[in-house]
Formats: structure tokens, sequence, C-alpha cells
């Protein structure tokens, strides 16, 4: 028989670890588990405790990452292996695992995103071959995606974490950290977000099918012009709405037209498909002016980042999260709505939101991005 699991780990950004706590805390609620949550400051890792075999196992049934919005990545703790022998820590690593396989490929060496963690990246990189080649030779790698995935913590040089996650529970990306090929051109690092939440918080089936040419987007706070360029990259038409000016690609972009207006007073004259906010302002106001665009119900997609108060960040998120679903269900618009901390987030959360309705009317093919050649 499996071991039972003893809690669950979440990486997570430095400095939100209380946050994280309070969700965990949160999930373990809704089953019925009895843990406690261990919190270090700024260590980018909180550790749910269960108290008994049995709030374990509830916890290990219902842990998802995508379901917390400070977790990166969500892990169910199986054993923790302590004073790893220098020359010999895949051997070890490789018994701690052997009674909860065998697994789905591929084995995820993690770290904390602290300064120790960092440090711990070259270890973590270098366990990854021999680890695959060992587990592999005890049978312990199998090619069956309904297997539990084998992910290995490093705490420190000699102390690992062994974990699992079920199929699609946890991120697939190592610490939760995805790597993407980021637009070269992009006016801004806040490009980084909009990619990051394209490719990690909707799914990718509403990408494809809702962004692309024939699309119009709606960009408020938009300067200097990420965001917009990464639309307009795709193939949309972008109203761009900032007083501030464009930079660069975004600014010569034939297909991003820029409205030096107020984005909470600015409205479309024709319908659009997608609304994407980077205001810097209070999260109550910002969520204010998603909430009036809900309720008109009349968007297929919506990514917007919120600005986060220096306190009460978790209650922020969630005040957040219960106004914009009360504007769906007021303007009667189904669709899934999720709030992610993202890599590329500061003191900030991203959200997004997407129709249940599927297909759209593609408009007339607009005019493509013009790409000046370099001298
Ligand atoms: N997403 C942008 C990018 O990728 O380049 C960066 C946006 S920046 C973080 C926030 C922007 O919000 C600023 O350019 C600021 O001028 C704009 N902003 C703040 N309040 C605004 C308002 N009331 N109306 C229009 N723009 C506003």
């Amino acid at each position: 028989m499996t071991p039972a699991p003893v809690g669950l780990l979440a990486l997570t950004r430095p400095g939100f670890e209380v946050e994280c706590a309070t969700e965990l805390e949160a999930l373990a609620a809704a089953v019925a588990a009895r843990a406690t949550a261990r919190v270090e400051p700024h260590s980018g890792r909180v550790m749910l405790e269960a108290a008994d075999a049995r709030s374990a196992e509830r916890l290990a049934a219902r842990a998802g990452v995508d379901e917390t919005v400070f977790a990166r990545q969500l892990v169910v703790v199986r054993t923790v292996v302590r004073d790893l022998p220098r020359g010999a820590r895949v051997e070890a690593l490789v018994d701690a695992a052997a009674a909860h396989g065998p697994f789905a490929g591929p084995v995820l060496v993690e770290h904390a995103d602290d300064d120790s963690g960092r440090r711990l990246a070259g270890l973590a990189n270098a366990l990854v071959a021999p680890l695959t080649g060992a587990l592999g030779r005890a049978g312990l790698l199998v090619e069956d995606p309904a297997r539990h995935r084998l992910h290995v913590v490093v705490l420190d040089t000699a102390t690992c974490v062994v974990a699992t996650s079920a199929p699609g529970r946890a991120s697939p990306w190592p610490g939760g950290v995805p790597r993407l090929r980021l637009p070269g051109r992009a006016p801004s690092r806040s490009a980084r977000k909009l990619e990051e939440a394209l490719a990690c918080l909707l799914p990718p089936a509403v990408v494809e099918r809702e962004l692309g040419p024939g699309t119009v987007a709606v960009d408020l706070g938009a300067a200097p012009g990420g965001w917009s360029w990464v639309l307009a990259s795709r193939g949309a038409r972008v109203i761009a709405v900032d007083r501030g000016p464009l930079k660069g690609a975004a600014a010569e972009a034939p297909s991003i037209e820029h409205r030096r207006v107020d984005a909470f007073t600015f409205r479309p004259e024709a319908r659009v498909d997608w609304l994407v906010c980077d205001v810097v302002d209070k999260p109550a106001r910002v969520t204010e002016l998603l909430a009036g665009w809900l309720r008109e119900g009349r968007l297929r997609a919506m990514v917007f980042n919120l600005k986060l108060p220096m306190r009460q960040r978790h209650a922020a998120v969630e005040a957040c999260r219960a106004r914009l679903e009360a504007a769906t269900a007021a303007g009667a618009v189904e669709g899934t709505l999720r709030l992610k901390q993202l890599f590329h987030d500061r003191e900030e959360v991203t959200g997004a939101w997407w129709s249940a309705e599927r297909g759209r009317a593609r408009r007339a093919t607009p005019r493509p991005v013009r790409r000046r050649r370099r001298s």
C-alpha cells in the first residue's frame, strides 16, 4: 500500500507566504482537513502540515495549483529526505520515491525563488538527468499520463522534499516559472505579463479561438504599449487608451490606434472582443471599471492586472473576485474568472475572464502590423 502523504507544499513569490498560507488553510477548511501552515517569511514556500493521515488524504485529493492565486506550484508532500549523502543523493531520492511510484514523466526538480533557493538552481538542474535515468532503470517512470508526477523540491544541499501531483493539478514548469518566448520588439517589460497570462491563465483553445485577425481589443492604461503590441502581434486591431505616449513598435503599428482619454470614462463606439487593463490605480476602483464592462455582457475575454495594497492583499483579491462574479451574474454573462499572481507579477496579481459562449464573428481582416527593417 502507498504510504499516506504528510501535507502540501506551495512555492510562492517571496513576501507572499502569508497570503498563500491563508489560501491553503481555506482549502483545508473546505475539505474538513486538520492542518497547520508553516510560514517562514520571504522563504518563497509554505508547508501545510496535515494533523493526521485522513486529513492528508483529503488535502491531496483537493490540491490544485490553478485554484490558488498565490501558489506558483502546489505539490503533495510524501516525505522529507534529510542528510542526503553528497555523492549519493540520487540513490537516496530514488529509494525515498520508490514507495510512491511509478510516476508519469518528466520528473520536476524544483526550488524556492528566494535568495537561498535560487542558489540551489545549479544543484536542482544537475539532479534532473541522473535522477530521471535512475528512476527509469528502477522501473519508476512509465508512459502513462494518468499516473501522478514526481516532484523533488530541493530545500538545501542535504534536504529534499519528495512530492507528487495528480495529472493537471500542478504547474508543468519547475517552480511554476514558465519559459516563454517573449516578443523581441515589445516597447515595455509589461508585455511579459500579458504573454504569461495568455500562455498560462487562459485555456489555449480560448486564446486560439478568440484572439487573432478580425478581433478588436481595447487596452486601458496602454502606454508605453507592451500589451497593445502583444495583441497586435497576434493579429488583433487595438484601441490603446492612455493619456501618456505610446513608444517604439506600438507607436508605429498601424493596427494600434491611440486614444488620449481617461480609461475610466472611455467607451468604444462599436463592440469589442477583448478588454485588457493595466491601469495603475486602487484595486477597488479598477475592479469597478471592469465590472461595468462585464455587466454590459459584450466581451469575449478580459485580462487585467490589479496592483495590490500594502496590507490585506488576500482580502483585496477576494473582494475583486466577488465583485466581478456579481457583475457577470447581473449581466447574465456566463464565463470563467481566474486570478493568479504570475511569475512576472510583482506586488500585483493578474486576472482573466473568458466567455462560456463559443465562437466569434470574425470581422474584415485588419491591416497587418508594419514591421520596420533594421538598418
Ligand atoms: N500595459 C502597459 C504596457 O505594457 O506598456 C503598461 C501600463 S502602465 C503599468 C500603467 C498606465 O496606466 C500608465 O501609462 C498610465 O498613464 C495609465 N493610466 C493610469 N490612470 C489612467 C487613466 N485614468 N486613464 C488612462 N490611463 C491611465
